[in-house]
């Protein structure tokens, strides 16, 4: 038969397909595993009401290579193709025959994953020639589509025994250069069983490989005694993907136990989360699954801007996006796991999702829903929550002050900081409700330590009335509490800045008139600090301490000293 030419356009096309949508060679395999997966749903659609169509060996992928001969085999036994679906599907680029049939079926129960009819041509990116073998559900015949990529297609008449299809790519040979990346590696059983776990390893039916295996070869009778065991390669056939993804599980079937366990081989943490969030949204604008973990501990690198946060995006089964930074706020960057949609609109390349309405509305829900678990467990469990605060309280607080304060109301409750009366890490509203009635203000003071925050003069008349006193021991803290500005209507306020009001008026009084009868000697003092002081003056706030330094108006000496980047 004559070499079919592809459409003009479809050249181009092509072209542009193997050298510039896919950044990563490597997920030509997905796409063809994705549309095995897609002609065995169809299929699997079809023997609803067909039981003839169910396979004796059950659905399923096969994957096998052929280092010598350089060939990679992916067999399904889907619903295969005719002669003219093979033109159709295969000889126009951008025909999807999978969103033909999810229209003319009007089907929602398949997991069908093609609508673009691109995926097919990545195989060219790895392939020099693609052979394709199909016999559709209910034929005599079967057909063989070939082409070396750009210049044609050809469809002619083959054998082929049971329904399906058989994609058999002729591997490009390897690049001279040393530095160029092979492409042997494709040909390679743990290369690809590889890629199948990490690509498609939901895909609901089985991928199967032959793998070798190392085993002891069997002790013979009459060993010697200093035997050795010897080792011989067998090969067995391997179900390569997981199948049932864990978070499309029912909940109550999962332990913590596996979900730990998924949580350290997929993120490569040797501690436990300290928090496992898994949830199903039902959205008006996307539904979607959603397996959430907070680690106990940052990555090494977490405050470094070598970091990268994101959540693992996958549809229908199909990892598209290893790390989605869109899905998290920066001040949740240390989020980890993934969301499952199928409601998303992909681009063609599916590596890049469009901005789109749905991917904002799922990390709205989900920021909702990491800021709800996380004020449950500072309610519930306080003590894992100050182990999380004290893990990345810093990122919460650093995403309270960045963008001039703008989502500092969205985290305000989930701020702890040093209660000088409780000893311990609480909450401003823990604060502000214990307040005694006559207290006009909430008290902090800012400091390198609580310890030495302990020892400061001013804070002993506050203490003498009983009032708390937040310690504000990290350098941003103090910005943040200028920032939120007060707590249910009470307003923040350094003890080392300005006059506390704390004083009667007698002793105020008192405190005057020492000052003006010791004005010569207050002004012989001020006169030997040399500037570094504003004023000196007789205090009302002083208890037991001999003096005390003050500052004046709103910005406290520790804030003063952080903005003129003085060390402690
Ligand atoms: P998409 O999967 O987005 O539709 P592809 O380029 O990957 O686009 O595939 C084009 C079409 O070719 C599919 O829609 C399907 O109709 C057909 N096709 C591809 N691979 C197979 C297969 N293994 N079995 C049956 N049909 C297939
Ligand atoms: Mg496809």
């Amino acid at each position: 038969m004559a070499k079919q030419q592809f459409q003009a356009e479809s050249k181009r096309l092509l072209d542009m397909m193997i050298n510039s949508i896919y950044t990563h060679r490597e997920i030509f395999l997905r796409e063809l595993i994705s549309n095995a997966s897609d002609a065995i749903d169809k299929r699997h659609f079809k023997s609803l009401t067909d039981a003839s169509l169910v396979p004796e060996e059950g659905f399923e992928i096969h994957l096998s290579a052929d280092e010598d001969a350089r060939t990679l085999t992916i067999s399904d036994n889907g619903i295969g193709m005719t002669k003219e679906e093979l033109e159709h599907n295969l000889g126009t680029i951008a025909q999807s025959g999978s969103l033909a049939f999810k229209q003319e079926n009007q089907t929602d129960d398949t997991d069908i994953i093609g609508q673009f009819g691109v995926g097919f041509y990545a195989s060219f990116m790895v392939a020099s020639h693609v052979k394709v073998v199909s016999k559709a559900c209910g034929s005599e015949q079967a057909y063989i589509w070939e082409s070396d990529g750009a210049d044609g297609y050809t469809i002619e008449p083959g054998e082929k025994d049971s329904y399906g299809t058989d994609i058999i790519l002729t591997i490009k040979p390897d690049p001279e250069g040393e530095d160029e990346d092979t492409y042997s590696e494709f040909l390679q059983t743990y290369r690809l069983a590889g890629l199948v776990r990490k690509y498609s390893d939901y895909i609901r039916y089985p991928i199967k490989m032959q793998m070798p295996h190392s085993q002891e070869k069997p002790k013979p009778e009459d060993a010697p005694e200093d035997y050795k065991p010897e080792y011989e390669t067998v090969y067995t056939e391997d179900t390569l993907n997981s199948m049932i993804p864990l978070w499309k599980k029912a909940k109550k079937d999962i332990t913590q136990d596996e979900y730990d366990e998924f949580y350290r081989s997929k993120f490569m943490d040797y501690m436990k989360p300290l928090r496992t969030i898994h949830f199903h949204n039902e959205g008006l604008t996307a539904s979607y699954d959603a397996l959430l973990y907070i680690p106990s501990q940052p990555p090494f690198d977490y405050y470094s801007k070598d970091f990268s946060k994101g959540l693992s995006l996958y549809t229908s089964g199909v990892m598209i996006m290893e790390k989605c930074a869109d899905l998290l706020p920066d001040y949740f960057g240390f989020v980890r796991g993934l969301v499952d949609s199928s409601d998303l609109s992909l681009n063609i390349s599916r590596e890049m999702l469009q901005h789109d309405r749905q991917l904002k509305a799922i990390a709205i829900s989900l920021e909702k829903k990491i800021r709800s678990e996380l004020l449950k467990m500072q309610k519930d469990e306080r003590e894992e929550y100050i182990k999380f605060w004290n893990a990345f309280g810093y990122s919460i607080k650093a995403g309270a002050y960045a963008n001039y304060g703008a989502d500092k109301e969205k985290l305000r409750d989930l701020m702890m900081f040093y209660s000088a009366k409780n000893e311990k890490l609480i909450t401003l509203k823990e604060y502000r409700e214990a307040m005694p009635e006559d207290q006009e203000e909430i008290y902090y003071a800012a400091g390198s330590s609580t310890d030495a925050l302990s020892k400061l003069p001013q804070a002993e008349m506050v203490r003498k009335h009983d009032y708390d006193i937040l310690y504000l021991t990290a350098d941003i803290d103090e910005f943040i509490i200028s920032q939120l500005e007060s707590q249910d209507d009470k307003k923040f306020r350094s003890i080392t800045a300005g006059d506390l009001n704390l004083s009667s008026e007698e002793e105020k009084k008192e405190a005057e008139e020492k000052s003006t009868a010791n004005r010569a000697m207050f002004d012989a003092m001020k006169e030997a600090l040399d500037g570094k002081v504003k004023d000196v003056r007789v205090s009302s706030r002083l208890v037991s301490d001999p003096v005390c330094l003050t500052s004046e108006g709103n910005l406290s000496i520790e804030m003063e000293r952080v903005l003129n980047n003085v060390p402690n």
